[in-house]
């Protein structure tokens, strides 16, 4: 009984982590989604360098600026739109 008891609470202390965290869509890296995030325009979920990049973007962002990751902001990420 007690060792069921353990190994339960061993299997959500696995859930909660993978469901704080997911990977970088460009990096592969672990996205701490507290500052990371998603983009609003290419919609990829992004880790703090490739979303933000700088600091000084993540501050905008909470001051209400959209959410645009660093491909989009420089415009390298091409969109079906563009081919016509
Ligand atoms: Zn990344
Ligand atoms: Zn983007």
């Amino acid at each position: 009984m007690q060792r069921h008891v353990t190994r339960t609470m061993a299997k959500f202390g696995i859930f909660r982590d993978t469901e704080l965290a997911t990977d970088c869509d460009e990096c592969g890296g672990r996205v701490d989604l507290l500052k990371g995030g998603a983009c609003v325009r290419c919609r990829r979920i992004l880790c703090f360098t490739h979303l933000h990049g700088s600091f000084v973007r993540r501050l905008a962002t909470d001051l209400g600026a959209e959410t645009l990751c660093v491909r989009c902001r420089t415009g390298s990420v091409r969109t079906s739109s563009d081919e016509s």
